[in-house]
């Protein structure tokens, strides 16, 4: 996969040099490209924003300067690689599981984070046009309003990475996840524990030790419905219980 993200803070983007994502990096699975969107502002100050039109507080980023960085971008792919633009928002459509799967079989990501209070609309206007609407998605992280999509890009690129095939050392091991696609997708993961089955006078549940397999997913199930209902009310009511005794019966 090949992720390109335009910012006018590109040291922001380090993080993806390290852990899984770094990995995959140097492991040739996801081929990252960071660009300085100051690079495509031509006046002496590299100026990329200005005031609102309408009024109103917090300056506005230009047109110009994203609509040049990328043209540029997106030009420098190849016919195979068919881009797909994410610009974080927090109007955007919420970030979950089931987007950063559907972003994971992309093959070219292209990232547009903002600073201020975001980027003159035309922009996404004109690449909706350009590129079809499906093919440019406004996307949230979360109900909350951080300063700049920086952070919201290194949220969506690792949980798309850790999907990518040969990323995660155990294929399997995203299977159980919390949203994970499947019966149990509303459901949390419960609790987990490894050495030693004593701690502090704690002890790892017996059926984790049992070697009953059966036992252990009827347990993870109970614990993962358990955790669903005390943390997130509104997920345990999408909860569909014919669909979990048949996952139970079949593991
Ligand atoms: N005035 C904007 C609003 O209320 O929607 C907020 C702008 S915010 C200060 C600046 C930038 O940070 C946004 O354009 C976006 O790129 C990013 N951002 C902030 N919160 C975000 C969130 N929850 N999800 C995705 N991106 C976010």
């Amino acid at each position: 996969m090949r992720l390109d993200v335009v910012t006018i803070f590109p040291e922001y983007l380090e993080p993806l040099n390290v852990s899984l994502v770094g990995k995959a990096r140097a492991n040739g699975l996801l081929d990252v490209r960071v660009h300085d969107l100051r690079g495509w502002a031509h006046d002496r100050h590299h100026t990329v924003d200005d005031t609102p039109y309408g009024g109103g507080p917090g300056m506005v980023m230009k047109a110009g300067p994203w609509g040049e960085a990328l043209d540029w971008v997106l030009g420098s792919g190849t016919p195979d690689h068919e881009p797909v633009l994410v610009v974080p928002t927090p109007s955007g459509v919420p970030f979950t599981q089931e987007l950063a799967v559907r972003l994971s079989r992309c093959s070219w990501l292209v990232f547009a984070p903002a600073r201020y209070e975001g980027i003159d609309r035309r922009v996404v206007e004109e690449y909706r046009d350009r590129l079809g609407a499906e093919r440019v998605l406004e996307v949230s992280i979360g109900d909350y309003v951080l300063a700049g999509g920086e952070a919201p890009v290194l949220v969506m690129a690792e949980a798309v990475a850790r999907l990518l095939p040969g990323v995660l050392g155990n294929a399997e091991s995203h299977r159980d996840d919390s949203f994970a696609p499947g019966p149990m997708a509303d459901l949390l993961e419960g609790p987990v524990y490894t050495k030693p089955p004593q701690w502090r006078g704690r002890a790892v549940p017996e059926v984790l030790v049992s070697g009953h397999h059966g036992r252990i997913a009827r347990w993870r199930r109970d614990e993962a419905l358990r955790r669903t209902a005390d943390h997130r009310p509104d997920l345990i009511r999408r909860c569909d219980p014919a669909a979990l005794d048949r996952h139970d019966r079949e593991t």
